[in-house]
């Protein structure tokens, strides 16, 4: 393209798009001819004839060349040269052409004007070559009388400033529709603004002097119409109110522009932005002369363009805000969180974030309804937002929310403080309390998002052991959580391998020796080949909502193997399956157990479950409930560890229980101490229950649980876990005795 300037002040716009810098007006107050003859005397002549004329109000000015190889050097230093007087014959026969074909071909100067001259009619250019080289003219040198040569000069100035105006009229189009392009891809309002206060700067020519101003509704913070970018000289100005703005006559055409809802073109330019809105944006600029028509006409296409891309910033925003902002409570959501916590900030260091969990607060839906609820919600978060009102509060769950500040500001106590008073509901007083989960963002690891993970898993340790109370995550906590991770994800993919498998501790009769049952008990090879012990999967599956589906499995492949001995012949037996607090919690607990009896055709009476006391004591009543329904299908019920919880004599006295096994670590403690062991005996018998011994290691305490009483046992002294096989050989052994 080319890249000659105008020679025209009309035409204002010539940008070098192949340069970033901004060309200055080029104000050229005469028409340049350039005279390319070897003769000099033909430029004394046509010098003189042309004296003192002037064309469409500006003089001439005549520049010279005396071979076409001059003119060439003429030509790439002087700018702005309207028409060449060219001879044909010069150093060659054709050194004239061969001169058009460089300006037009070489040095694309596409819109300089050029008139044949000649001497001789003989060397006449072809028609072809008239054309091809866009020549305006030709004639011989004779024909060229003072009123000719004026007359061709005009009418080649005037097609030069024709061709001038198309090529300004379509850069300025083509900076327009870069200007949009590369605003496109700008999303913020603000960055947005500046860059079209820069480009419309652009666009005339001059220095970035301006500002934008957004009328009141267009900016999420509603301040009413302010400055929402400013460079140049009036970048101070940035988000002043636009009554603020001391310069009495920029503000006038800002209001005038606003509320007409138009461009106004006077001193200085001030453009109009509509928006679908309805609401509107003003830019002004400086500028120091008044604008043409041309340069009016690209402004307006530029504001076409520009409105379009206010309109999209703003359906950005709004886009945004509904992927970043909760909607409840008008709050950044945890999208926004994890966003805020990979942005660089200062404050990094000596800041804290929290998770504040609410506790109950199923609860509170289920007994009060989800009005209440989000009631509840917005006053915590009023309340959140008035005692930590520098920090960052976002929600990033239902009842969940977090919170960054400094260290000195988000501490456990002062948010545990947040909740001592009551609420007010309505006109309700409502207490509520929350667990809480800190981490000091010093302590963060690999990625940043892991540090929400570890404020997770500090509040889950909160919720667990510290209700309504806080717990702050440290290193050891994490790499525990990490284990568990690995070691649930293996889980999983256990359970979907077959990988789980019961194995069968006998339980003896004490004072005979016979086998009376077994204990049902779960193995877990993992894929290195270990058994991982049932004490440490089984809590991780009770808390990741796994159990139901082991348990389940657990009490049906159970039933089956019993059934396969009891096809065996062994009929009398009876098994013990440990049964967790969650499986027992499950609605669904009494029909599983009866469709696995039903299904493995198991009688109920040879099935025992073994609850723990702790887990009865918690939510006594249901319990009750659901062990009343296992025993009225003929089920018996087991209290396993018995002396290790809390529970009081009357929750014993409660449970439909039908036996007591006396926990391991009181029969380990007989050599010692066999108070205990023989104070459950007797508890039991009192009770009327049976007792059993579990882990006799010792012929002494075999011998001082046999002198006490206790009619059943189980331990290594007798026989460890083993698969069924084994334990149908041993069976096998037993009736031999
Ligand atoms: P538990 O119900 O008290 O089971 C008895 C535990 O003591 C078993 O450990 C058993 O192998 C072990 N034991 C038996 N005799 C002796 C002995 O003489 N000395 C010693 N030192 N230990 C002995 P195990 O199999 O590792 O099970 C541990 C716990 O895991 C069980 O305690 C039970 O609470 C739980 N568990 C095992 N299988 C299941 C299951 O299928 N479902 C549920 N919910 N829990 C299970
Ligand atoms: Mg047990
Ligand atoms: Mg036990």
């Amino acid at each position: 393209m080319s890249t000659e300037n105008s020679p025209n002040d009309e035409l204002l716009m010539v940008i070098d798009d192949t340069s970033d810098s901004i060309p200055q007006r080029s104000r050229t107050l005469c028409w340049r001819i350039l005279i390319v003859d070897d003769d000099k005397d033909v430029h004394i002549a046509t010098e003189l004839t042309l004296n003192d004329l002037s064309i469409e109000g500006r003089p001439l000015e005549i520049l010279h060349a005396y071979s076409a190889k001059e003119a060439e050097s003429v030509l790439q230093q002087e700018h702005d040269v309207s028409v060449i007087l060219l001879d044909v014959v010069m150093e060659t026969e054709d050194a004239g052409l061969q001169l058009v074909n460089t300006i037009r071909n070489k040095l694309n100067l596409s819109s300089i004007r050029i008139v044949l001259r000649t001497g001789q009619p003989g060397y006449a250019p072809e028609l072809e070559t008239i054309q091809k080289y866009d020549i305006n003219d030709y004639r011989t040198k004779s024909e060229l009388t003072r009123i000719r040569l004026f007359t061709i000069l005009t009418s080649a100035i005037r097609a030069y400033r024709q061709i001038q105006q198309q090529q300004t009229m379509r850069q300025g189009l083509e900076s327009v529709v870069k200007a949009s392009t590369e605003l496109a891809h700008i999303h913020g309002m603000r960055l947005f603004a500046e860059g079209a206060v820069k480009q419309i700067s652009a666009l005339i020519q001059t220095e970035p002097d301006g500002l934008i101003c957004a009328q009141e509704g267009i900016l999420d913070d509603n301040n009413g119409a302010q400055v929402i970018a400013a460079s140049g000289r009036y970048r101070d100005l940035v988000q002043s109110p636009i009554d603020n703005i001391q310069f009495e006559d920029i503000k006038q055409r800002l209001t005038a522009c606003l509320k007409e809802k138009r461009s106004l073109f006077d001193d200085a330019i001030t453009l109009y932005f509509s928006t679908e809105q309805g609401r509107g944006l003003a830019a002004y600029l400086d500028t120091d002369q008044p604008l043409e028509a041309t340069d009016r006409h690209l402004l307006e296409v530029f504001c076409a363009n520009i409105s379009v891309g206010f309109d999209n910033v703003l359906l950005y925003n709004r886009l945004e805000e509904q992927a970043y902002i909760d909607p409840l409570l008008n709050v950044p959501n945890l999208n926004y969180l994890l966003k805020y916590l990979c942005s660089p900030r200062t404050d990094e260091k000596s800041s804290t974030l929290a998770l504040i969990d609410l506790d109950d607060f199923s609860s509170i839906n289920d007994s009060f309804g989800h009005a209440f609820g989000d009631c509840v919600l917005k006053e915590v978060i009023e309340r959140l937002t008035e005692q930590f009102p520098r920090c960052f509060l976002a929600r990033v769950s239902s009842d969940v929310f977090a919170l960054i500040g400094l260290e000195s500001e988000v501490s456990s106590s002062q948010i545990i403080e947040t909740f001592k008073d009551d609420f007010t509901i309505g006109v309700q007083p409502f207490k509520l309390s929350a667990s809480i989960g800190l981490v000091k963002l010093v302590e963060r690891t690999e990625e940043l998002t892991g540090l929400f993970k570890d404020a997770q898993v500090a509040l889950k340790q909160a919720k667990v052991h510290k209700r309504g109370g806080a717990i702050t995550f440290s290193q050891d906590m994490g790499e525990c959580a990490r284990d568990r991770m690995q070691l649930l994800t293996q889980l999983r993919v256990s359970l979907t391998q077959n990988a789980l498998f019961m194995m069968y501790q006998p339980k003896y009769h004490l004072s005979s020796g016979k086998i009376t049952g077994m204990e049902a008990l779960l193995r877990w090879r993992n894929d290195d080949g270990d058994l991982v012990p049932p004490d440490r999967f089984i809590p991780l599956a009770e808390q990741s909502g796994m159990m139901l589906t082991i348990g389940a499995f657990v009490i049906q492949r159970s039933c089956e193997q019993l059934k396969q001995l009891n096809d065996a012949g062994y009929n009398d037996i009876c098994m013990a399956i440990n049964i967790s607090p969650v499986q027992l919690e499950d609605s669904g607990f009494a029909s599983l157990l009866e469709y696995s009896l039903k299904s493995t055709g198991i009688e109920p009476k040879q099935l025992e479950l073994e609850i723990t006391e702790t887990m009865a004591a918690n939510n006594l009543d249901y319990i009750c409930n659901v062990l009343d329904k296992v025993r009225a299908l003929g089920c018996k019920v087991a209290i396993d560890d018995f002396g290790t919880g809390f529970s009081s004599l009357s929750v014993l006295h409660k449970l439909p229980a039908t036996r007591l096994k006396i926990d391991r670590a009181f029969v380990d403690a007989m050599e010692d101490d066999d108070s205990i062991a023989k104070m459950i005996v007797n508890l039991g018998q009192t009770l009327g229950l049976e007792v059993t011994a579990e882990g006799i290691e010792t012929q002494s305490q075999l011998a001082k649980l046999r002198a006490f009483g206790c009619e059943e046992g189980q331990g290594w002294l007798f026989a460890k876990a083993m698969n069924l096989d084994d334990f149908q050989a041993l069976l096998e052994q037993d009736k031999q005795k």
